[in-house]
């Protein structure tokens, strides 16, 4: 491998970049007009357009992109998150044209990047997975199955991902419109109108676990606690949990038991639910590198974002579980152009003044100059500043300091700095009370 281009935009570009260069690897931005002026486009050997703002027009679109690869004559091609990270036609057409993917296999797409499916290979892993249905086939089926697992219930899109797709059941007379409610969101978003069931849990804590695979051996590198979300969306990530060793390894080693039924290669990271009593139940694997990905590679010294290069490139696993220890605390804040005080509401604009908190224990991954135009047509992450410290009462101050440093102003530029300094105040936050419905319960927004 000499050349990677790179399929993506904003900070998870640069992050590959950082990554490839250390590699010593040459790297090409694949990007959209309105990407021009971006960061990676500037920071990466060569750059080349691949279409216009609508990412159905650049960023998703197959054929150019493959044809960046050839014309500048890259070898591998990383999917970054989001766009056709998860993509397998897209990681089976780089293959045909002998071209690495810098992620799993398709194969390894195909048997967990379904959700309904995921959870039958998880059943067959002997992983525990939330009760509830196999794709629904009718209504009668999903009143059955809601019947005996008992309301409330979450119907959900095989296809979903990203927060959408999701739709709570509180009784039966509601369960018949939700449904094709459900399917037709479904269809909309994701092209796939397939919904299935499952028990609603309340007050759990999202806990995810990052898997490294070479297709033979897999090992974890331990959980991140998510649980700050608002819509389904997260927001404030920390590593370890605040969960007690046992259940934490537990976790873990059913995640890689699970990562490794289905030959898993790359790097991945398995979601879990917990509930109260300590009982875990796998959700959904996501087959990429994740946008919290920072706060693994803090508490662990292991680059994730080299380690999925060096397994594309045909390397064994060099680390075993062992090696792998866990040494202090980290958190990350998603730095949004979104007004908290708006509903969130996307508030971009063109940064004027800038300033990114330094110090010890700080990382910040942002694409973000002074000078530059947010453009309208992507995501609203901006930033991810990131705190380590030895212990979670410190990495908590530690973000607290960073946060305060940080100025990131331009008119009509909002950010969620302010939504973060108030979850890292918050007594509950502080005591590690942290669940899903954190934010609705515990936040005056
Ligand atoms: P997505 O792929 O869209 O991110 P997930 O399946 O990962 O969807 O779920 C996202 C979030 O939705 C979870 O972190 C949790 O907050 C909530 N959620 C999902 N399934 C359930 C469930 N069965 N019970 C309660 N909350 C759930």
């Amino acid at each position: 491998m000499k050349k990677v281009l790179i399929a993506n935009r904003g900070e998870i570009a640069l992050r590959i970049i950082r990554a490839a260069k250390e590699l010593g690897l040459k790297t090409v931005v694949a990007h959209s007009t309105a990407d021009e002026r971006s960061l990676p486009v500037l920071l990466a050997d060569e750059a080349i357009c691949i279409g216009p703002p609508p990412s159905g027009q650049s960023y998703l679109n197959i054929p150019n992109l493959l044809s960046a690869a050839i014309v500048t004559g890259a070898d591998a091609i990383h999917p970054g998150y989001g766009f056709l990270a998860e993509n397998a036609t897209f990681a089976e057409m780089c293959r045909e044209h002998g071209i690495a993917f810098i992620g799993p296999t398709p194969e390894n797409m195909r048997a967990l990047g379904d959700k309904a499916t995921a959870r039958k290979v998880a059943r067959e892993a002997g992983v525990p997975t939330v009760p509830g249905t196999d794709e629904l086939t009718g209504v009668e089926e999903a009143k059955g199955a809601a019947q005996e697992i008992g309301y409330p219930v979450i119907l959900k899109a095989s296809a979903g991902g990203g927060g959408r797709g999701m739709r709570v059941v509180h009784t039966e007379e509601e369960l018949e419109r939700a449904i094709q409610q459900a399917q037709e969101e479904a269809r909309a978003a994701f092209g796939n109108p397939a919904v299935y069931l499952e028990k609603y849990i309340e007050e759990p804590k999202h806990i995810e676990i990052q898997v490294l695979g070479d297709g033979e051996e897999v090992i974890h590198l331990w959980e991140r606690d998510c649980s700050i979300q608002r819509r389904h969306q997260k927001l404030l990530e920390e590593a370890p949990s605040v969960l007690p060793y046992e259940t934490r390894k537990a976790i873990a080693e059913a995640a890689a038991r699970l990562a490794r039924h289905v030959g898993y290669v790359s790097a991945g990271t398995l979601e879990f639910l917990v509930d109260k009593e300590g009982n875990f139940y796998f959700i959904e694997m996501n087959t990429r590198i994740q946008v919290e990905h920072p706060i693994t590679e803090m508490i662990t010294g292991v680059d994730l974002v080299q380690a999925q290069f060096r397994i594309a490139q045909g390397e064994r696993l060099w680390l075993r579980q062992e090696d792998i220890e866990v040494r202090g605390h980290a958190i990350e804040a998603r730095i949004n152009a979104e007004d908290p005080e708006r509903g969130f509401r996307p508030a971009i604009g063109k940064v004027e003044t800038l300033l990114f908190p330094g110090g010890p224990g700080i990382r910040v991954d942002s694409h973000l100059y002074a000078g530059y135009q947010i453009p309208p047509h992507y995501d609203s992450l901006i930033a991810k500043v990131i705190a380590w410290a030895p212990s979670r009462e410190e990495a908590i101050r530690r973000m607290e300091r960073a946060l305060a440093e940080t100025v990131i102003e331009g008119p009509g530029l909002k950010t969620t700095i302010p939504f973060h300094q108030k979850v890292l105040q918050n007594a509950f936050f502080r005591r590690g009370a942290v669940y899903t419905n954190f934010v609705a319960r515990r936040m005056e927004l």
